[in-house]
């Protein structure tokens, strides 16, 4: 396998292996990324200065279909990571049934130093320099950290003045007088909803009195939280980079998103906005937050928050994880043994790229839904793709996570074979 940034993953599917049988063609295929492409990007300063930047795309896997995976602008992007998120990508597409393989791309950068300019100057030189490495039959990028729709919007501009033709299907993620879909950008969340709703019932939770705690209030958060408050859950915690809020009796979301949307932070609302007179409320720490005594909890922030060092002391027995690897592989065994549920990232936080498919899919016919149809499909989507993952993890008595992978692995094993395996030529 590749290398550390890849164990996590890779442990979850060493597990999932156990469950299948996959031809070793297929296992020796998806250990390696199809193709990895690294480039510099040079980039014209406001001040007149030249600055370079490392950018990267992978393509991981396209048995069944082309790439699909979003571009990130983060300090942190290295090729290792780009690789793990394009293998992440590759089982979440399988998973869900997109006709899609996994990609990811990324530029080694703070993007909060470059002005917007600058920021153009960049997406269109990235997209000059990988544009022989996408297309909307090959790999098609959609947004991810710190990248959103005008992004995406210079992106398929710059692409289609390099191939001389409008091509709306190259990007997903875009703005809607662009070819975005609506829906779009509460897709993720709603996708999660949707598994949510098709889940609780089963262990007998009923809106009315089940408590939920949301660790971060971004595009993700922010979204399940209201979507969840509105349906009747108490949503009694919510959180964002500077702290957690909570309230017994419950949070009024709506007004909490008003408040966060005029800048000022989730303490800030309670501290300032008129809501702190009508609620009851105690501040906490993001660590306090993932520890309470609440029936639901939702990581919607960042990657590694529950570890081994404090599994043993989370509370909630249903994790849904709307963030991409919020649970560490090791902290995972130990949930495990407290009985808690988890629910994987590659089936919860699917929503986003089952949009970003139906987003290609209006590209290409030219025919754009409105909101309800985006809606109905994505709920048909996800529910059908839970159904099936829950009927894997009852019949093997397996994990929800390890289910999905199965899921998955069933589906690019089949995919492989279809093109001839060792089995098919020598027997
Ligand atoms: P975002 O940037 O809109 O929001 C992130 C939120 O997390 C912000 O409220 C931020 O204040 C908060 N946060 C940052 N550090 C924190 C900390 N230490 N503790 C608590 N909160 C903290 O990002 P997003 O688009 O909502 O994405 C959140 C997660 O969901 C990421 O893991 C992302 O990969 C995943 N995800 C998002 C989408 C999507 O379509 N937005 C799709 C799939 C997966």
């Amino acid at each position: 396998m590749l290398d550390s940034l890849l164990s996590d993953a890779n442990q979850r599917l060493e597990k999932a292996l156990r469950y299948v049988t996959l031809c070793e063609d297929a296992i020796e295929r998806l250990k390696y990324p199809k193709a990895s492409l690294t480039v510099s990007i040079p980039v014209r300063l406001d001040d007149g200065s030249l600055r370079m930047f490392q950018g990267y795309r992978v393509r991981y896997d396209d048995s069944r279909g082309p790439t699909k995976g979003g571009v990130r602008f983060h300090p942190n992007v290295t090729l290792d990571e780009v690789q793990s998120l394009a293998f992440w990508m590759t089982f979440k597409c399988a998973a869900l049934s997109l006709p899609f393989g996994g990609a990811k791309g990324g530029i080694t950068l703070n993007p909060k130093e470059l002005s917007k300019f600058e920021l153009e100057r960049l997406s269109r030189g990235y997209i000059d320099a990988i544009a022989d490495f996408i297309g909307p039959d090959v790999d098609i990028p959609a947004p991810d950290v710190y990248t959103n729709p005008m992004i995406m919007g210079w992106m398929m501009d710059q692409y289609s003045t390099i191939r001389r033709q409008i091509t709306p299907g190259v990007v997903t993620g875009k703005p809607i007088t662009m070819g975005g879909s609506l829906g779009r950008e509460t897709a993720t969340a709603m996708g999660a909803f949707f598994v949510m709703q098709a889940i609780l019932p089963r262990f007998g939770l009923p809106p009315a009195g089940t408590t939920v705690a949301v660790q971060g209030f971004g595009n993700a958060g922010a979204v399940i939280a209201e979507l969840l408050y509105r349906a009747g859950y108490k949503v009694v915690a919510v959180s964002d980079s500077q702290g957690a809020i909570y309230a017994s009796q419950g949070l009024d979301i709506p007004s909490i998103r008003q408040f966060k949307e005029s800048s000022r932070g989730i303490k800030a609302v309670y501290c300032q906005g008129t809501v702190c007179n009508i609620i009851e409320h105690e501040v906490l720490t993001n660590a306090e937050l993932l520890t309470l005594n609440v029936d639901v909890l939702i990581p919607a922030a960042l990657e590694n928050q529950i570890t081994a060092a404090n599994a043993n002391d989370i509370k909630a027995k249903y994790i849904f994880e709307v963030a991409n690897g919020p649970i560490t592989s090791e902290a995972d065994q130990l949930l495990e043994a407290k009985g808690i549920h988890v629910f994987p990232d590659i089936l919860v936080n699917a929503g986003g790229v089952t949009v970003s498919y139906f987003e290609w899919v209006q590209n290409r016919n030219g025919l754009y839904w409105s909101l309800e149809e985006v809606n109905r499909r994505l709920e048909a989507k996800m529910t059908e793709e839970t159904e099936k993952i829950w009927a894997i993890a009852q019949e093997l008595t397996i994990s929800m996570r390890t289910a999905a992978y199965v899921h998955a692995l069933n589906r690019l094993g089949e995919a492989i074979r279809a093109k001839g395996t060792r089995d098919y030529y020598v027997n």
